[in-house]
């Protein structure tokens, strides 16, 4: 009987993917990475707080120790002794990945290929694709979700350079909210690189996308206000992330999702990045060992607390700042990015509660939707 062509297919070389073959190129393990685009591009930036190491720590471009958050009752500003909010360059990420993967020999990448249907064959998968079919004991797909999420983080953002020095870049404007344009929650985010350069991105949490009118007419509006003088574009992103308890895509059994359409995006933030790596290291070692990497995507209080947060804003959007503002007015220094940051410990959860007004908590918590 013919073996098959590799022990894992990993449908999509983005983050996800990436992250995962930089994982298995260090294995006995043959891997092929399908990957539609011809070329990678500086395409977008990663934010987190670093809460534990990843393979890509030499790709980060900056790290914060202070953010603020600016709503009705003025500017909150917090702190870490420790605790680093970092940006990893997606360009410089891609590099990175495609050196360890052309550095391993059972590794490899194909570039301008795209996967299309998948067929169970007795003992390995077929994957079509459109330069032919190849055989595989594991998938793994990681191609954007299928499913449209009932809520998300829909922003638009440009990195743009000033001619006059404006930006505090010891401080990330983490959300400064603005009167809604959407149906739901709007902040604009600054990522400072230097006084004279970040990220400007307007950002709704809201049940659909406001759409690239309104989120460009609001963009200009913002620059223009920052009074900065002569403004060059360095780059643009734009992202639609769902933030919904146990987002995930229908897979047929066997087949292991992963990335956003894996429930890669923490519901009630849309971060992903750390999740992603979490993911990448439960599934890498579960494959490495021979064993099956059942994703456990979130525990039951952590799900609990999520579909309250989000029943919440969706219910009543116009309370959703105010509830930010107490969060990072109120919660412990490092708890409450711990916890965005997916933290599990008993004492960041229950700080957490503890400081959010437990009225609109407890109605969504007896009758939820
Ligand atoms: C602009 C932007 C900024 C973001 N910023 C942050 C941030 O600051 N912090 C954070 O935590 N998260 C952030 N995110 C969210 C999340 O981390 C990213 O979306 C991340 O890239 C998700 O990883 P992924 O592998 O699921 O998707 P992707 O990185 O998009 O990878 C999916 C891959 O599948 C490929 N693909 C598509 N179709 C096929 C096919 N038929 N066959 C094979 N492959 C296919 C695509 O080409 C792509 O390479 C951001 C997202 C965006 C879009």
């Amino acid at each position: 009987m013919p073996v098959p062509n590799v022990d894992v297919a990993i449908l999509g070389g983005g983050c996800a993917g990436l992250s995962l073959a930089v994982r298995l190129a260090q294995s006995n393990l043959s891997v092929r990475v399908i990957e539609p685009r011809s070329t990678y591009e500086n395409d977008r930036t990663w934010s987190f707080w670093r809460t534990r190491a990843d393979p890509f720590q030499g790709c980060v471009r900056k790290e914060w120790t202070s953010w603020t958050i600016v709503g009705s009752h003025g500017q909150t500003t917090r702190d870490s002794s420790h605790l680093r909010y970092q940006t990893v360059e997606s360009g410089a990420f891609y590099t990175h990945a495609l050196d360890r993967i052309a550095a391993s020999s059972k590794t490899s990448l194909s570039l301008g290929v795209s996967a299309k249907d998948i067929v169970k064959m007795k003992d390995r998968w077929q994957i079509n694709t459109t330069s032919g079919p190849f055989t595989a004991t594991t998938v793994v797909d990681t191609r954007p979700p299928q499913r449209i999420p009932t809520y998300g983080q829909f922003f638009l953002g440009r990195e743009i350079k000033t001619e006059r020095p404006i930006f505090n870049s010891d401080v990330v404007q983490l959300m400064s909210f603005r009167k809604a344009r959407s149906m739901g929650v709007d902040f604009v985010y600054i990522l400072p690189f230097a006084a004279d350069q970040a990220l400007i991105e307007v950002t709704s949490f809201a049940p659909d996308n406001p759409g690239d009118q309104v989120f460009n007419e609001w963009l200009n509006a913002e620059i223009l206000a920052l009074d900065a003088g002569q403004i060059e574009i360095v780059r643009k992103e734009a992202g639609a992330l769902p933030m919904e308890v146990s987002f995930t895509d229908h897979v047929p059994d066997g087949i292991i999702r992963m990335g956003l359409g894996g429930g890669g995006a923490r519901p009630s933030t849309g971060y992903a990045f750390s999740r992603i790596q979490d993911h990448a290291d439960h599934i890498a070692d579960a494959l490495i060992h021979g064993r099956d990497p059942n994703i456990v995507l979130d525990g039951k209080v952590t799900r609990f607390m999520d579909r309250v947060f989000l029943q919440v804003l969706t219910s009543n959007p116009a309370q959703g700042p105010a509830l930010f503002e107490k969060l990072f007015r109120n919660t412990p220094r490092d708890r409450l990015e711990r916890f965005l940051s997916g933290s599990t410990c008993a004492a960041d959860r229950l700080s957490v509660m503890m400081s959010l007004p437990p009225r609109p908590f407890l109605q969504a918590a007896v009758f939820p939707k």
